[in-house]
């Protein structure tokens, strides 16, 4: 199978200041782009071919994983936001972050930590188990929670590219600002499957 870059769902400048039309350019256009299309080159005429690619994520390694994970990981990043998205999460969601962090507060305080204390380039999830319990965690370069057995539900990108066009060394400013554009019924429905 050829893998295509999902066409976003809001303008390149939606989703400004936050993210800038110049970072959506280079980062979706360019970065996520560029993951694809080294992921189609490895694949092609190799047993991979015809996998899924959350199959390819969780069974192979280096260059291919790299790029299938990191080809998954954007996509998911790029859809979970929208301009006028809903702001908090409700039902069943907003519950369980009841339960698990004390309130909706505490749970974007500890993520956002999770993201600023990440040595380097990498990734902080908010993940499911096979129960509904969620965690968060952080992991390094292209790494994704699948490869434990987890479902992620939301993840922020703490790769410089992610970031450094509009806030510069400012990390911790970036991931408090990105709730502006968390769409939480993307997560609801992700939680939901
Ligand atoms: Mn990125």
């Amino acid at each position: 199978m050829k893998f295509t870059q999902p066409k976003l769902p809001y303008a390149p400048d939606a989703l400004a200041p936050v993210i800038s039309q110049t970072t959506v350019e280079y980062h979706y256009g360019k970065h996520e782009k560029t993951y694809v299309d080294t992921l189609n080159s490895l694949i092609e005429g190799t047993e991979y071919a015809d996998m899924p690619l959350e199959k390819i994520i969780t069974s192979s390694s280096g260059k291919l994983f790299n790029n299938a994970s990191q080809a998954w990981n954007h996509i998911f990043y790029f859809f979970q936001f929208a301009p006028d998205g809903q702001k908090e999460p409700g039902g069943a969601l907003l519950a369980k972050i009841e339960e698990t962090f004390g309130s909706f507060d505490d749970f974007r305080k500890q993520f956002e930590t999770a993201g600023a204390t990440l040595f380097g380039s990498g990734w902080v999830w908010l993940s499911a188990d096979d129960k509904g319990s969620l965690i968060i965690s952080q992991g390094p370069n292209a790494s994704n929670p699948m490869t434990q057995g987890l479902r992620p539900l939301l993840v922020f990108d703490v790769w410089e590219h992610a970031y450094y066009l509009d806030w510069q060394n400012r990390r911790a400013d970036y991931l408090h600002r990105l709730w502006d554009i968390v769409d939480w019924s993307v997560v609801e429905m992700r939680y939901g499957l």
